[in-house]
């Protein structure tokens, strides 16, 4: 979950998910914006 940067609304399922190395980045849409959220793999 993240929150929108623009609404400031959460939003529940990233629209796209990949793994980088030890990180995992998930991508959110929202108000015709995309942003992501990095999450760190221990
Ligand atoms: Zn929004």
């Amino acid at each position: 979950m993240a929150k929108c940067p623009t609404c400031r609304k959460e939003v529940e399922t990233p629209n796209k998910e990949w793994k980088l190395g030890k990180i995992q980045i998930k991508q959110y849409e929202c108000c015709g914006k995309k942003f992501r959220e990095y999450v760190k793999m221990i």
